[in-house]
C-alpha cells in the first residue's frame, strides 16, 4: 500500500521519493522518537529533507521546554527557517521541494503549519487518534481552505506498529507535567 501511495505522491508533488529514501529517513526519525521516549517526551521524531539534505529535524520537546507548541514538526520547521536564512534562500521555494518524515501523523496544529509552509508531502508512521490533522480527527492536509496555504499529500503506515508501541509505552508511564484526567473515554 505504501508503495502505491508513494507513486501517487510522486506524480502529484512534482519530484520523486524512492522507497529506499523513505526507509532511510524514517529510520532516522524513529531513532529520534526513541530518544524522545527516553527523555520523557511523547515519542515523535521527524526530519525535513530537501533534495537529499536534512534541513530540519526535531523530536517532541514539550516537557523539556514546558511549551505545549514544541512538537517535533515545529522544532524541525524552525530549523528549516534558520537554514533558509543562513543560505539567504526563499522559504517557499525550499519548502515546496521538501518532504517531512515523521513517526506519527501530524496533529491539527502541525498540519496547519505544514500547509502554511507549503510542504507538499508527508511520510508518516502511525495515525494520531487523539489529535491527528491528516484524517484521524480533522483532515487539515486535504481540506479546501483557500486562505491557509496549500494541501499536502500523505504516505501513511510506515512502521506504524512500532510507532504505536512507543506511544503506548509513553502513555503507560507517569507524566509529571500532565494534568490528571478525571474522565477518560479510552
Ligand atoms: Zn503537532
Amino acid at each position: 500500500m505504501a508503495t502505491e501511495e508513494g507513486r501517487k505522491a510522486e506524480l502529484e508533488v512534482g519530484f520523486s521519493v524512492s522507497d529506499e529514501e523513505m526507509k532511510k529517513w524514517m529510520s532516522r526519525a524513529f531513532e529520534m522518537a526513541r530518544e524522545a521516549l527516553q527523555g520523557g517526551e511523547v515519542p515523535v521524531g521527524c526530519l525535513l529533507v530537501h533534495r537529499q539534505e536534512v534541513v530540519g529535524k526535531g523530536r517532541n520537546e514539550v516537557n523539556e521546554t514546558k511549551n505545549a507548541t514544541r512538537h517535533a514538526e515545529m522544532v524541525a520547521l524552525d530549523q528549516l527557517l534558520d537554514w533558509c536564512r543562513r543560505g539567504n534562500l526563499d522559504v517557499r521555494g525550499v519548502c515546496e521541494q521538501t518532504v517531512l518524515y515523521v513517526t506519527v501523523e501530524p496533529c491539527v496544529m502541525c498540519a496547519a503549519a505544514l500547509r502554511l509552509m507549503n510542504v507538499p508531502l508527508v511520510v508518516y508512521g502511525c495515525s494520531n487518534e487523539r489529535f491527528g490533522g491528516c484524517g484521524s480527527v480533522l483532515d487539515v492536509s486535504s481540506a479546501e481552505l483557500p486562505d491557509t496555504g496549500t494541501t499536502f499529500r500523505c504516505v501513511p503506515g510506515h512502521r506504524a506498529e512500532e510507532a504505536v508501541e512507543m506511544l503506548k509505552t509513553f502513555y503507560k508511564q507517569e507524566n509529571p507535567n500532565a494534568p490528571k484526567p478525571k474522565t477518560r473515554k479510552d
